[in-house]
């Protein structure tokens, strides 16, 4: 179904009040809050925010929307960085930060259940104290639910999976209000079509996940981390992929280019040489993870990396990753008042060192600042460039290049996205990637099951 804008009338909004035991607003900050996310793409407010508290709400709500046909946008911590949460044709933007309630946790069984709403960083917090720790780790504090809806990964990936591997099992209320469950509380399962990973990923165009059963791991008995700089770009990146393919267990694998350190270090108080630098994560046994450290030091100098250095220090090696995960907001102070978008290619291995030159060469040719990052053991970079909200034409001009840049990489035999998903800002570059057929296969399933295109409209494909 094609859609217009869709305002709310006051009945609807009465109605939905009636529907929910949070909030139902119209408040212009509430509606400015909710029609934007961290992209650079212009801002749509919602008619309306809806914050349910529970599964049953969130079926009540929608059973209402389908009827009514409003659509229905739902909304995490607004991290998401391609226009996934605006709500592009008006409806409600149905907040679930209210649901976030850790509901269970089983140390015995490593899984925890939780309400979408929690926070990755909230969750870490409870299950330190089980010695317990939730793996997936994006640079922002995003929601679980928003983190399952991207199929989000993050700087611990190529040791403990994405989203994708740690989800166990959703309960998820569809279109019209019905609620399902899928997946079990089992490590293996092959009971029919996997409709947990169908909704990992779906970007709240299929259902609405209104709890999770997650994978944790136990807290490792060492973690180390280590630091090594290299003359060139190209080098750092053919140090990484030789060791991910040396089977040396690495937990953590980081490269910044040289603008990025520049940036982290003006942001975090850090002195670290301003060349391009690899970061590295080892978990294990004290004696393991100095093996590890060892091996990689070996190979590091093998492609020109120099002033190796590595630390089992707590305190040094949070501060080191807290750098990491500040990088995206560090680029940010640096261009007061800019926004910037990210592009986030993933390749075969072997093409990493060929995808990153070419997305630096081109990129070089226009007078955007950018600098280069990215969890290079998944072969998985981003270039963050910088542009001038005040002046739209800009923005235009670096969709321009990074859709020349995702091109090359779908020709390398790669995705338009490692993990921040579609959202509005990447429908052509699914099609280019995927095929028409098979874009076509995702709105059969689409059609039927959110025939009334209430969920998320305009978003994965038009
Ligand atoms: C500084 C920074 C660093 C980042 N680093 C990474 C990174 O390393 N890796 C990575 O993967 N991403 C990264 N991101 C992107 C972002 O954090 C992720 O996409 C994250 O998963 C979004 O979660 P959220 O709670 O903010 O979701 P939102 O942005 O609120 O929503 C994302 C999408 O999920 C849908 N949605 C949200 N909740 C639900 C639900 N309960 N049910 C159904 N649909 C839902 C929304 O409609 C939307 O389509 C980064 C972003 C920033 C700003």
């Amino acid at each position: 179904m094609a859609w217009q804008r869709v305002d709310l009338t006051t009945a609807q909004i009465d109605h939905l009040k009636t529907l929910v035991t949070g909030l139902v607003s119209t408040n212009e900050s509430v509606l400015d809050q909710h029609g934007r996310d961290e992209s650079a793409i212009a801002p749509v407010r919602p008619s309306a925010v809806v914050m349910p508290r529970s599964t049953d709400e969130v079926a009540a709500v929608l059973a209402y929307c389908n009827k009514e046909k409003i659509p229905v946008v739902a909304f995490g911590a607004g991290s998401s960085l391609e226009g996934h949460v605006l709500p592009l044709f008006g409806g409600i933007s149905l907040d679930l930060t209210e649901m976030n309630k850790i509901i269970e946790i089983r140390a015995d069984d490593l899984l925890v259940r939780v309400q979408p709403g929690v926070t990755r960083m909230a969750l870490n917090e409870k299950l330190a104290s089980s010695g317990l720790f939730f793996s997936v780790d994006p640079g922002a504090d995003a929601t679980l639910g928003g983190m399952a809806s991207t199929g989000a990964a993050g700087t611990t990936t190529v040791r403990y999976g994405s989203m994708r591997e740690n989800v166990l099992a959703l309960t998820a209320v569809m279109a019209d209000g019905t609620i399902i469950r899928t997946g079990r509380e089992t490590r293996k399962l092959s009971a029919g079509y996997d409709l947990t990973r169908l909704l990992v990923g779906s970007e709240g165009t299929l259902a609405i996940i209104t709890e999770l059963t997650l994978r944790v791991f136990g807290i490792p008995e060492k973690m180390a981390a280590a630091i090594v700089r290299f003359p060139t770009l190209a080098e750092g990146v053919s140090a990484a992929t030789t060791i991910v393919r040396s089977g040396i267990s690495i937990a953590r694998c980081e490269f910044l280019d040289a603008k990025c350190i520049k940036n982290v270090n003006a942001h975090d108080g850090l002195t670290l040489a301003e060349v391009p630098t690899l970061f590295f994560e080892f978990h294990g046994s004290p004696q393991g993870v100095q093996e590890d450290a060892s091996s990689v030091k070996d190979i590091v100098e093998e492609f020109g990396g120099s002033d190796f250095e590595w630390t089992t220090d707590e305190g040094a090696r949070r501060k080191l990753w807290q750098a990491r995960h500040n990088a995206y907001w560090a680029g940010i102070a640096a261009n007061p008042g800019k926004r910037a978008v990210s592009t986030d290619a993933a390749v075969p291995l072997s093409k990493l060192a060929e995808a990153v030159t070419v997305a630096d060469e081109l990129l070089a040719k226009y007078k955007y600042p950018y600098s280069i990052l990215g969890h290079v053991a998944d072969a998985n970079f981003h270039c963050f460039i910088v542009t001038d909200p005040s002046k739209p034409e800009e923005l235009e001009e670096v969709r321009h290049v990074t859709h020349e840049i995702t091109m090359r990489i779908i020709e390398m035999g790669g995705t338009c996205t490692g993990e921040h998903g579609i959202g509005s800002g990447k429908i052509d570059a699914l099609v280019a990637e995927t095929g028409a057929a098979a874009v076509g296969i995702m709105k059969s399933i689409k059609q039927s099951l959110d025939p009334n295109n209430i969920l998320n409209p305009g978003k994965v494909f038009n």
